[in-house]
């Protein structure tokens, strides 16, 4: 197992995570906002991003897999569901990576369905040319090519999470 240097240092993540709060705190302005992160991946952006969110705020969080080691599985389980009531709440769902979609895609369906007053989409990462779901991210931390990436709460097979910067991951040189 290789992991390469960071493709996105501590400093950039940082630097990006507070303009991307500021945006949200503008577009938010005067609402309570109910941010959603899915676990486990959204863990530490999540964890960053609301504490430069200047807007009253509840948090919840729900836990979906969709990754079999590297390879998309095309299945996704919900381990566990949001608690706080939907209905009429500003949601922002917060995610580590939206690669095909179809995770957030699903997620943010069902989280439609309990008819929320608005529910915008922020994630981390987006590898865009990888999309097969129509879905509209409203707000994205960095546009990222098709690799594999760990680091930054995002996992190889559970492991390298705590990594505080983003480098891409193979299996063998
Ligand atoms: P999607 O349904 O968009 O294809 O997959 C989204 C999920 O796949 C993400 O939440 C993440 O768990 C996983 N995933 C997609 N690409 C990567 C990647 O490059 N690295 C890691 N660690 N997970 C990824």
């Amino acid at each position: 197992m290789v992991i390469g240097k960071p493709f996105l240092t501590v400093e950039q993540i940082q630097n990006r995570v507070k303009e991307l709060a500021r945006k949200i705190s503008g577009d938010f302005n005067g609402k309570e906002i109910l941010a959603v992160g899915i676990l486990k991946g959204a863990f530490m952006f999540f964890a960053d991003i609301v504490r430069h969110i200047d807007v009253p705020m509840k948090i919840d969080f729900l836990i979906a897999s969709s990754y079999v080691k590297s390879q998309t599985s095309g299945e996704i389980n919900i381990f566990a569901d949001v608690r706080e009531d939907i209905k009429g709440r500003d949601v922002l769902l917060i995610d580590d990576i939206v690669d095909t979609g179809l995770t957030l895609k699903y997620i943010h369906d069902m989280l439609l369905a309990k008819n929320p007053a608005s529910l915008k989409i922020c994630t981390f990462l987006d590898k865009k040319t990888r999309r097969k779901a129509d879905l509209k991210i409203d707000y994205t931390g960095f546009e990222i090519p098709d690799n594999y990436v760990v680091g930054y709460g995002l996992d190889f097979d559970g492991r390298f999470r705590n990594l505080p910067y983003i480098s891409v991951f193979k299996e063998s040189i």
